[in-house]
């Protein structure tokens, strides 16, 4: 009896607790959004748009702050926001390098299916493959050619291994048989990349359309392709050829960013965090950025968290033999 006693009190206090760290979050702590590439460009855009919805969809008293932890292909931030309190204030926007890194490090230090609570799929995002302006080749047959005889003379800049450049470039080498492989040069993400692309300094990029619509627009980088097997919408995309069109049977990759927290977050918060996030989603403002910028924001079934957890899970193993197939490892 006495046990019984401690054990109702005990579970009293545990849902006393749980219901007051449900109600008071976030309180005036922030929460920090961990994106693991550099400031300005697609993940960390996604990110500051996001927050501005989310802190919108809590009514406006929550405060969001955008952490860049670049590195290792995302893997560096990635294992920070993995280790972080599990209190709902750090959670972690990552892409498809979510399921790229178990297939391309040998040694990651957090397990992307076990070490983090999942919220919610965000959006999806064609990739394009552009070059910079000084680059020969004016349409995407001629860069072909001459990729698939020249391609060691020239370079390819990504965001670091296991980054969405940094398999989009893989994958296009290994489709189109490209005899050498082209350098590549790792950033901290495509931001930076991308100023060494419009400056000359690098020679070739395949990143989101929410990092190169603008360049493309303003004429500062060629476009060649797109890498979804649909043409883009976007008025300034449109034309841009697709690479299955192009001959590259099959070739098909879209880019997804997702939201996560650390392992053990308490129900309750990854419930409000679920919410809000759900409303963002259908904020005008953020519906029209984004798709100004060629996303789409997915539908309510997407950001359940089972179905965001089952969507990762089938990504690992589709892109496992992508990788093992066009791929270098990391330890
Ligand atoms: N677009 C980058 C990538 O290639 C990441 C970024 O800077 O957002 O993965």
């Amino acid at each position: 009896m006495k046990q019984l006693l401690v054990l109702a009190a005990a579970a009293a206090t545990l849902f006393s607790a749980f219901s007051a760290s449900a109600q008071t979050f976030p309180g005036s702590k922030p929460i920090t959004f961990v994106v693991p590439f550099a400031a300005g460009g697609p993940t960390d855009r996604v990110a500051r748009d996001l927050a501005e919805a989310m802190r919108k969809s809590m009514g406006g008293g929550a405060n969001f702050v955008v952490e860049n932890v670049n590195g290792a292909g995302g893997t560096i931030g990635a294992n920070k926001a993995a280790k972080a309190a599990p209190d709902g204030h750090t959670l972690l926007l990552h892409h498809i390098g979510m399921a790229a890194a178990p297939s391309l490090y040998r040694k990651l230090q957090y397990k992307p299916l076990e070490d983090f609570e999942y919220l919610g799929m965000i959006n999806e995002v064609p990739m394009t493959l552009i070059g910079k302006p000084q680059l020969e080749a004016n349409t995407y047959r001629d860069l072909e050619n001459y990729i698939r005889t020249n391609g060691g003379k020239l370079n390819i800049a990504h965001a670091g291994l296991g980054s969405a450049s940094h398999l989009c470039g893989l994958m296009w080498q290994s489709a189109i048989n490209a005899k050498e492989a082209m350098t590549t040069i790792p950033f901290g993400g495509t931001a930076p990349a991308m100023n060494a692309l419009v400056g000359g300094q690098v020679d070739m990029m395949c990143d989101q359309t929410t990092n190169t619509t603008g360049q493309i627009e303003a004429g500062r980088v060629k476009a060649y392709a797109v890498t979804t097997t649909k043409p883009l919408s976007n008025k300034l995309l449109k034309d841009l050829p697709t690479l299955q069109e192009m001959g590259l049977k099959g070739f098909d990759l879209t880019i997804w960013h997702g939201l996560y927290a650390p392992k053990g977050t308490p129900p309750a918060i990854l419930a409000q965090i679920n919410t809000a996030l759900k409303l963002a989603l259908k904020d005008p403002d953020f519906i029209k950025k984004q798709e100004g910028l060629g996303a789409v924001l997915v539908t309510d079934k997407r950001v359940e968290p089972a179905a965001h957890k089952a969507f990762v899970t089938a990504e690992i193993a589709k892109l496992r033999p992508v990788i093992e197939a066009a791929g270098k490892f990391a330890d």
